[in-house]
């Protein structure tokens, strides 16, 4: 089975870039485009990962993350804030709401990709280390 990214981003362009370097890496990609539906559609599908564009019409994508890090379900989903505000202060923000990792935009596609597999493979461990403990237990 692929691994399920949801990409939240309200941009069609760069919702059509992403979904492309990510299909063509073997992702399957799902999406919303904007902060509630992309909490929604999270609960819904229970993504591997999610990618989370900063600024989003309804509310921002700091907000849709520190709502989905206090629900028991989704809090244990990586979330990696993609944001064009390259101000100081925009990585400690987005790291306080909760999100595991921070890509500036315009998006990189090795960066994307290499940031994804880090995540994906340190979900996995930490899912693996978990079941080893039920097991022993
Ligand atoms: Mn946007």
């Amino acid at each position: 089975m692929p691994s399920k990214i949801l990409y939240v981003e309200d941009n069609p362009q760069n919702m059509r870039l992403v979904r492309k370097i990510l299909t063509a890496a073997g992702y399957q990609v799902i999406e919303a485009v904007d902060g509630l539906s992309g909490i929604a559609t999270a609960a819904s599908q229970m993504p591997d990962l999610i990618l989370m564009d900063v600024n989003l019409p309804d509310i921002n994508g700091l907000e849709a993350t520190s709502r989905m890090k206090a629900s028991p379900e989704l809090a244990t989903i990586p979330v990696i804030a993609l944001t064009a505000n390259a101000m100081h202060g925009d990585r400690e923000n987005c790291l306080a709401a909760g999100c595991n990792g921070y890509l500036a935009k315009p998006v990189m596609k090795n960066e994307l990709l290499n940031t994804i597999a880090l995540f994906l493979k340190t979900a996995s461990e930490a899912h693996k280390q978990t079941e080893t403990k039920v097991a022993a237990g």
